[in-house]
């Protein structure tokens, strides 16, 4: 490579660089070019700290050269006295200066970088075989000064730069920690908050339920209260409540439902409707459910489920002993409500508080119903009769209305006791009572006055009504079979207020003497009452 064109490449080189090491590998290349010195070092100067910071060594005799250039950037530098306005070159040649330096690295020239009295770098120049002119000029003709600076201040800038990157990166990770923060404090708080609301909801619910249960409320009053208050606090489009009925096939139904709703009464007085009401009655823990399962649904009708505008729905059964007293019905139209089992669990807690109260409610119910009622058959007895008998007697003669009162008598039961045993007697006695209870109308009270003694009374009717009646009876009587026995037969009494008497205790006597002639006359009778 000829000089010049290897002074050209420095040359641009030095204009096209802004990195550091490259500016100083070129200053040194170019500097290395004439008269071939053993070694070049290049020592840049920090002015804001005014001192030597970097240097580099270069050249065969570098190694020797090293501790020269070390104790020139701490030294002998300030004893140079150079004037550092302008570019020059010097020769150190004070043996005092040069010190231990090996004698074949002489001459040895400084060149001064600095430009309008500002100094940025040294070039130290070991035995170099060009005279000082020729070196001056050559160094003379780059713009090192600039290439230098220039190369610092992107150095700076880069450094300023890592410096701002490095803050920012802090800042941006502060950042970061700080949202985190923020983000879980929110959440936090709005936990804490939804799980306080929560709270309070439930402590109301349950204290305003005990307080119904605990209350003298009606259980009617009790459940209704219940199915208003569950369905308010969970903000429910309807809570229905189904419980059996003692001693019945019935269930009956307590019903809350907002305002975007109506009353699904009807549509659960349906045959469907009962067949759901029974599905449901026959879970025995918390079934939660959602449209999508209808198909795969098989305890409830899907078609009843959309007549309901069910959407999503929670059932929680009313259990005491094991025994389905009814349940609860939780629905959503508008929303697939997920419930917790934390939910699930308090409803159920609330189920078992209520089922007490029904429990206690129908034992009261039924002790009530047992007063009144004849074991065997299930007809009111005597008593309840009697309580019935003189209250409609007092209003058929405030009214004047007509009261008849057919009595009826199985024939030759002792017969059937001591023939086919007690247990078949008491078959027939009950026949006879289902017989009564079927054939009569929704006001007419058929009581077992004893024994195999039975009574029907007729509000508001007359006597040729009442016979008539009383030989329906008589014919359906003598057509049930009791197994084992056959055919069975009754004696029938008939009497009429105000026709054959005036008095309450005489219309009993009255039916009983027509009972009695029937007896008489051959049984398997009716026989009216005679004035
Ligand atoms: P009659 O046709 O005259 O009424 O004859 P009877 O045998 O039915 O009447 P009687 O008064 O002679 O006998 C009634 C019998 O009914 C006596 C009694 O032991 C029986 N008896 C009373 N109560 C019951 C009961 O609850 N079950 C059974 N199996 N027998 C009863
Ligand atoms: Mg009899």
């Amino acid at each position: 490579m000829s000089l010049d064109s290897q002074s050209a490449e420095n040359y641009s080189m030095l204009l096209t660089t802004i990195e550091l090491d490259e500016v100083i590998d070129a200053v040194s290349a170019l500097t290395s070019q004439i008269g071939h010195p053993k070694a070049v070092a290049i020592t840049l100067f920090d002015s804001d700290l005014e001192i030597f910071a970097d240097k580099e060594v270069f050249g065969p005799r570098k190694k020797d050269f090293i501790k020269f250039v070390e104790t020139f950037s701490y030294e002998l530098w300030q004893d140079l006295k150079v004037d550092v306005s302008k570019c020059s070159l010097l020769e150190i040649s004070d043996e005092e200066l040069l010190g231990d330096l090996a004698k074949d690295l002489l001459p040895l020239y400084c060149y001064v970088v600095s430009q309008s009295n500002n100094f940025c770098a040294c070039i130290l120049i070991a035995n170099s075989s060009a005279s000082h002119k020729e070196i001056e000029e050559h160094l003379n003709r780059y713009p090192i000064y600039n290439a230098i600076t220039n190369a610092f201040e992107v150095r700076e800038i880069k450094r300023e730069n890592d410096r701002l990157r490095h803050l920012y990166d802090e800042l941006e990770a502060k950042n970061r920690f700080l949202e985190e923060q923020t983000r879980r404090l929110i959440y936090d708080t709005e936990t804490k908050e939804a799980l306080r609301t929560r709270h309070v909801q439930r402590e109301k619910l349950l204290y305003e339920i005990s307080n119904a249960v605990r209350s003298s409320l009606e259980i009617k009053d009790v459940l209704k209260n219940a199915v208003d208050k569950i369905g308010a606090t969970y903000d429910l489009s309807r809570c229905l409540l189904f419980k059996r009925v003692i001693s019945s096939e019935d269930i009956s139904v307590y019903e809350y439902y907002n305002k975007h709703n109506s009353s699904a009464l009807d549509l659960l007085h349906t045959d469907k409707g009962t067949e759901f009401m029974q599905a449901a009655l026959s879970k025995k823990t918390a079934y939660s459910f959602f449209e999508a399962d209808f198909n795969s649904e098989i305890n409830f009708d899907p078609g009843f489920l959309r007549e309901l505008k069910v959407v999503s729905g929670l059932l929680v059964p009313l259990i005491v002993h094991n025994y389905v007293l009814g349940a609860i019905f939780l629905q959503d139209c508008s929303q697939q409500r997920q419930w917790t089992i934390e939910q699930t669990a308090f409803l159920e807690s609330l189920a078992d508080q209520l089922s007490v109260a029904i429990e206690n409610a129908d034992l009261h119910e039924e002790k009530k119903l047992q007063a009144v009622t004849d074991a065997l058959t299930g007809l009111p007895n005597r008593r309840h009769f009697n309580e019935t008998f003189s209250k409609e007697f007092e209003r058929a003669k405030r009214y004047n209305e007509p009261l008849s009162l057919i009595m009826v008598d199985l024939d030759y039961l002792k017969k059937i006791n001591d023939t086919y045993g007690h247990a078949k007697g008491d078959e027939a006695i009950k026949a006879i009572a289902k017989v009564m209870n079927t054939s009569c109308r929704a006001v007419d009270l058929p009581a077992r006055m004893g024994g195999e003694e039975f009574s029907l009374l007729l509000p508001n009717t007359d006597m040729e009504m009442a016979v008539n009646l009383a030989e329906r009876l008589r014919k359906l009587i003598q057509d049930i079979k009791v197994e084992g026995v056959g055919s069975i037969t009754a004696s029938i009494g008939v009497a009429n207020f105000p026709q054959h008497v005036n008095d309450m205790s005489d219309l009993l006597a009255k039916a009983d003497e027509a009972l009695y002639v029937a007896k008489r006359s051959g049984r398997n009778k009716v026989c009216a009452a005679e004035r």
